[in-house]
């Protein structure tokens, strides 16, 4: 999955940040590399800080205690127009009265940039985000993925060595988000320049991004690709804010031979593999399985555990079918559409078998009981 390229150099490091606005903790000692021509996304629930450290790297806001680092130089300290960084926010903040060419303009002509050297910058950022054909307009005659683009432009514009996504795409309608993130992603690849997006928007954060940091209220819980913050997450707060999933509480019998676990799954002693982890006899655990990876079969078969389906949900490429345990919980199941398999026929109430990919659960100690 990923390439044998160099690890990226650290742009930029926070270190031990705090801040405290009047009795409320928002940022807890926190820890945070980002690296060079990476694109970053922190994604967590409303409040736990992830616009804050995006205005600390920009310079709007100051640590309480902490250090901001940009390539060993000290950035916390550096007024905000000084910083090599630029903010794109989601209201874009583009003047209403200026066309295209000179929202994007502006910044260097605030910096006295030689005047042929800023038309040839604002016509390259312009070509790069495909509006130079649209450089007469003013905000109000563009689509709103246009002018999400012209603030990106005329943030690129400046050249920083790193770009600030504050939720920019999270005005935009379905279809226009798509397609805003997938320009996005290869606008960012273009450039080269290290973004950090802010979302609490679990997919956009997964199809984006190099790497994903999820908080949770002020502190950092997991940092990694999207692939191991969703198939491998570290808590049970990650699992179950990365996507949907499954939970089923369940007891460690004893380790076994081999890297596998005797496990007691609601009324069912399994045997599964450890997934590298020790674990003690008696622990409690959670069992978490992923809807996907769900595997449904009509009451004639013997393994899985029996349940019935109380909703079938057609989503087009899959169906997803609620099903509840004969403990009286609720599990998802997302399946490819089929028509073929036999098994996919269950109905309303129907009474079917709930299994799971071999290997695919994700066990985790139940530290939230
Ligand atoms: P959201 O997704 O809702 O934007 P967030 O994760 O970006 O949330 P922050 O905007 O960083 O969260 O805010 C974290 C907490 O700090 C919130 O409880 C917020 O109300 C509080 N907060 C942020 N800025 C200030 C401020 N200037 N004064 C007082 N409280 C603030």
């Amino acid at each position: 999955m990923k390439s044998s390229a160099l690890a990226p150099a650290p742009l930029i490091k926070l270190r031990s940040i705090s801040k405290t606005f009047g009795d409320r903790k928002v940022l807890d000692n926190l820890d945070l590399d980002l690296n060079d021509g990476e694109f970053v996304t922190l994604l967590g629930p409303s409040g736990c800080g992830k616009t804050t450290v995006l205005r600390m790297i920009a310079g709007f806001e100051d640590p309480d205690s902490g250090s901001i680092t940009l390539e060993g130089g000290v950035l916390h300290d550096m007024p905000a127009h000084e910083r090599p960084v630029n903010t794109v926010f989601q209201s874009y903040a583009l003047f209403p009265h200026m066309n295209v060419y000179d929202n994007v303009a502006f910044g260097l002509r605030m910096e006295k940039v030689a005047k042929a050297e800023i038309h040839e910058r604002v016509r390259e950022a312009l070509e790069m985000v495909q509006l130079a054909h649209l450089s007469d307009r003013r905000p109000d005659q563009l689509s709103g993925g246009q002018q999400q683009r012209v603030a990106i432009a005329r943030a690129v514009v400046k050249r920083p060595r790193v770009l600030l996504l504050d939720e920019p795409l999270s005005a935009l309608d379905y279809k226009l988000r798509k397609q805003m993130q997938n320009e996005l992603k290869r606008l960012q690849r273009r450039l080269g320049i290290t973004f950090v997006f802010v979302t609490h928007d679990q997919e956009e954060a997964l199809s984006m991004s190099d790497r994903v940091v999820v908080m949770r209220e002020g502190g950092i819980e997991q940092i990694g690709t999207p692939r191991e913050v969703y198939e491998s997450p570290n808590t049970l707060f990650v699992a179950r804010f990365v996507g949907e999933i499954n939970q089923l509480a369940a007891q460690i019998i004893r380790p076994l031979p081999a890297g596998r676990i005797e496990i007691q799954v609601l009324d069912k002693r399994l045997e599964l593999s450890s997934h590298g982890r020790e674990y003690a006899g008696g622990e409690a655990v959670q069992v978490l399985l992923r809807p996907e990876d769900m595997r449904l079969k009509l009451v004639d078969a013997t393994e899985g555990f029996p349940a019935r389906v109380i909703e079938r949900n057609y989503k087009g490429m899959t169906l997803d079918t609620v099903l509840e345990l004969d403990s009286g919980q609720q599990m998802l199941a997302s399946e490819f559409f089929d028509e073929d398999d036999p098994d996919f026929d269950y109905r309303l109430g129907e009474r079917v078998r709930v299994s799971w990919v071999p290997d695919w659960e994700i066990i985790l100690p139940d530290d939230e009981a």
